[in-house]
């Protein structure tokens, strides 16, 4: 596995996170933060005293090499911000010249620089870009990057919308820049988000925060997996990986003495599914915890755990992935109780029944369809 940064008189050794599940052919930067970094270089002379608003760094690369300024790290992304912990530790770097901002936090008044690495949904861009309208000034430098073929006319129209004038540079490695001229003459316009739709299983209404999974309707693998939830009566169940909460919902309006802890990497998620407890069974929020968590590495051992129910992710950015999955069902192995039971759903072709039986000794299949099984198995 390539870990050595090596550029413009730098070297540095970045890993994902977590390190133990990176593949080899994985590496924790790529030609988009090169770009970046290259153009910084060039028109920055110094950065000691600069304020730097980092957007969507995905695994530390950007602050680790601009550590000498002062960083503000802004990502929806917990597992993004253990990664740029996780490195700027590994390189002995001041630590204090970064503050990490979630999605939905304020960011600094006038920076220096804006970077955005462009992230694959747009909706989030859109929610980003929304919020920036406040806080540049005339002065601000915005420059966004991303591999060539992410770059569509449509991510540069929510350039100009929001912020003003637009260009990209030519593509080099099949990356590209793009610049963007802060016109604050712009009429500021609000944000679509969350986006709202009704559930037809139960009587909810759902809200989303851009960069939630299923924000335009509800997913089929949840759909499935809600016509067969387990018994969760006096049950204490974990949501993992909840996005906007609508499984541990059903659970909560089901089963009136079960209590959901709520689950998800990204901070959008979490706000999500506890606006939908929120408006949804406001009554109830004393049976819910939230907790932003990678896996469940958060969650406090002592907490008593009877049923783990999950939809997992099968990619992280954009690469396509089983790790996140297989971390979750170890997980859910270590912190259920004995007897306690997780509970899945997964398309056919994925290998989650080997992993069950590897961790678990067994599963059974609770229901399966041309593209979609069930699988439970006791601990
Ligand atoms: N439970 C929701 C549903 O069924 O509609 C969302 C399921 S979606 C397939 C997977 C969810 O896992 C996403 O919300 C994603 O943010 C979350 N996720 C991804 N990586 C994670 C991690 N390392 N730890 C916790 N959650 C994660």
């Amino acid at each position: 596995m390539n870990t050595s940064f090596n550029f413009l008189g730098k070297s540095l050794q970045l890993y994902r996170y977590p390190k133990r599940f990176t593949h080899p052919s994985w590496q924790a930067w790529d030609a988009a933060d090169e770009l970046i970094l290259d153009h910084i270089q060039q028109n920055q002379d110094n950065i000691d005293q600069t304020n730097i608003v980092i957007l969507n760094d995905d695994f530390g690369a950007l602050s680790c090499w601009l550590h000498d300024a002062n960083i503000h790290h802004v990502s929806d992304s917990l597992v993004s911000q253990m990664a740029c912990k996780q490195n700027i530790s590994l390189n002995n770097l001041d630590n204090t010249q970064i503050t990490y901002i979630d999605s939905l936090a304020q960011m600094p008044q006038q920076p220096d620089w804006v970077i955005i690495k462009i992230p694959k949904t747009l909706a989030l861009l859109e929610h980003q870009l929304i919020q920036l309208q406040s806080v540049v000034s005339a002065k601000t430098k915005i420059v966004a990057a991303a591999k060539a073929k992410m770059i569509q006319k449509s991510t540069l129209s929510l350039f100009e919308k929001y912020l003003g004038k637009t260009h990209t540079s030519l593509a080099k490695k099949k990356a590209r820049l793009v610049f963007c001229e802060p016109n604050l003459g712009l009429q500021q316009k609000p944000s679509p988000y969350p986006t709202v739709w009704k559930m037809d299983q139960e009587p909810f209404t759902i809200n989303n925060h851009a960069n939630v999974f299923a924000r335009q309707q509800i997913d089929i693998g949840a759909r499935l997996l809600i016509d067969n939830l387990p018994d969760c009566t006096a049950k204490t169940v974990v949501d993992l990986g909840c996005g906007n909460g609508v499984l541990g919902l059903c659970i909560l309006k089901r089963y009136d003495n079960a209590e959901v802890i709520f689950i998800d990497e990204s901070y959008m998620a979490v706000a999500s599914a506890k606006l939908n407890v929120q408006n949804n069974l406001p009554t109830q929020m004393h049976r819910a915890r939230f907790i932003v968590s990678n896996c469940l590495e958060q969650l406090e051992n002592q907490t008593q755990i009877d049923m783990v129910i999950c939809n997992p992710p099968f990619h992280q950015l954009n690469t396509i992935t089983d790790h996140i999955a297989t971390q979750m069902f170890e997980d859910a192995h270590l912190k259920l109780k004995k007897g306690g039971e997780l509970r899945i759903i997964g398309n056919r072709h994925l290998e989650y029944p080997q992993k069950l039986k590897r961790l678990f000794g067994g599963y059974n299949v609770i229901s399966s369809d041309k593209k979609f099984s069930i699988l439970s198995s006791l601990k």
